[in-house]
């Protein structure tokens, strides 16, 4: 697959007046069935992959009639309600990479959601963004967004989209002039807002956890961080409240270094400007490590070097390999809290916004409480407690207690998403 590139598939769609597409999972057969017997060397390919395929309820797509935009939902697994999570409008190169990303993505979500003990399914949008255009370009945006809005509205909420990387508060107004499977709409208009400050929060209950699970506490600790940005710069004045001795902090934009340095300047901080590409921060001599910057810093390279006993952070995807970096983290002792726990406020924030707008939350605050049992402090201790019982990592077994939520029943719903899927199959939903 990795030879079909999209362009192949894009002609090949229209040779054939493919305007939409899905591949959804038979139950009864326990394989991936294509809509259009041309897709079906696709369906062949999902079906055989081990990695990123995991009984995925569907996966649906549509080409854009101007622009040839790829916009696809990828519904993993909606027995706790309908797939929840962001769409990202990003480049790919060929079929599979963009297969590959939107099933790992979609499974991330339901494991993310089913830890945060959210009634919701797991799913991700994925756009494949068009280099002929211009990305920032406004028609085109404007366009590409509402198109994927009456795209969301043929598929009947099975999947309900929100924010993510690439796409725009202006992204997801547009979106929801064509749809009602939206979140994180803009706040004029009922949307919830920036979920920055409760995701940091989210990543110091996870530190809080983890240092308790040691029998310690941040007071004096010394807590590195990669990045300074909207997580970040809440997360530090959150480390100095609670009393850490020290705070390192680095980011590639030196206004953003400027303005936090200002914030922090009767504090023990100590904040740099790194070039990309440099990770020294990882490296320094801390207690706790945050990542609050991008993914995959945790590898071969980065490991060996690191001195923190804890990593917390609120960057996705930080381990570039799910199945042997966790592993080499915990054979040097390192405790890792995996990413998905502490970092769910974005989703916790705007999952149930269409039910408007309260102050000071309770939906929303327990999550950041010490003694409700879905908190990220409890899934935290949780989590590390079952691996050191199980000698595994963290992320192996954070896994394992997703998954087994993500097989609970949505109360009132059941498993609603599963009839919908299976009606838009009956009515062919393609055509
Ligand atoms: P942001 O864009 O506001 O901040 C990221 C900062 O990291 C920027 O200032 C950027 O200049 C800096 N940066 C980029 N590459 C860097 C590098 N190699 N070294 C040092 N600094 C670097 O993003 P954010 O909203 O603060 O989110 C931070 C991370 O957390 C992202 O990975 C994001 O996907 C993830 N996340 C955020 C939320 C949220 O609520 N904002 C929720 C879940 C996950």
């Amino acid at each position: 697959m990795k030879n079909f590139k999209i362009e192949d598939l894009i002609t090949l769609l229209k040779e054939n007046d493919i305007k939409r597409f899905h591949f959804v999972f038979n139950q009864k057969d326990q394989k991936i069935e294509a809509s259009h017997e041309v897709l079906n060397n696709i369906a062949d390919f999902i079906n055989k992959d081990t990695r990123d395929f995991e009984q995925h309820e569907g996966m649906f797509f549509q080409l854009t009639h101007k622009y040839d935009v790829l916009q696809g939902a990828f519904v993993h697994r909606t027995k706790r309600g309908q797939a929840a999570g962001g769409v990202r409008f990003w480049q790919y190169e060929n079929l599979e990479d963009f297969l590959r990303d939107g099933m790992r993505l979609g499974k991330g979500m339901t494991h993310k959601n089913a830890m945060a003990g959210l009634w919701w399914g797991g799913g991700k949008g994925v756009m494949i963004h068009n280099p002929k255009f211009d990305k920032n370009d406004k028609q085109y945006r404007e366009y590409v967004y509402s198109e994927y809005g009456k795209f969301l509205t043929r598929l009947k909420g099975c999947y309900v989209t929100a924010e993510d990387v690439g796409t725009s508060v202006e992204d997801m107004e547009n979106i929801y002039k064509a749809t009602r499977f939206t979140t994180c709409i803009p706040e004029k208009i009922g949307g919830s807002g920036n979920p920055s400050e409760p995701t940091s929060r989210g990543v110091l209950s996870g530190m809080e956890a983890a240092l308790e699970f040691i029998g310690e506490t941040l007071e004096g600790k010394t807590v590195a961080v990669q990045g300074m940005g909207h997580v970040a710069e809440p997360l530090i004045y959150h480390l100095f409240n609670k009393n850490v001795g020290k705070v390192i902090a680095s980011d590639i934009n030196k206004d953003v270094v400027e303005t936090v340095k200002k914030r922090f300047k009767d504090k023990n901080f100590d904040a740099r400007v790194t070039k990309k590409g440099d990770n020294s921060i990882l490296f320094e001599e801390c207690d706790v490590l945050a990542p609050c910057a991008v993914g995959a810093i945790l590898n071969d390279d980065t490991i060996p070097k690191i001195k923190a006993k804890i990593i917390c952070g609120a960057a996705n995807n930080q381990l570039e390999d799910h199945d042997k970096h966790d592993i080499a983290l915990a054979e040097r002792g390192i405790i890792y809290v995996p990413d998905f726990l502490t970092n769910r406020m974005g989703i916790v924030n705007c999952a149930n916004e269409q039910y408007g707008y309260v102050n000071d939350d309770d939906f929303i605050e327990r999550h950041l409480t010490k003694d409700w049992d879905f908190s990220v402090y409890k899934s935290t201790l949780s989590v590390l407690n079952e691996a050191k019982e199980a000698k595994k990592s963290t992320s192996i077994v954070a896994i394992k207690q997703a998954t087994e939520l993500s097989m609970h029943l949505h109360p009132i719903f059941g498993h609603r998403s599963i009839e919908i899927i299976d009606s838009l199959v009956d009515e062919k939903w393609y055509e």
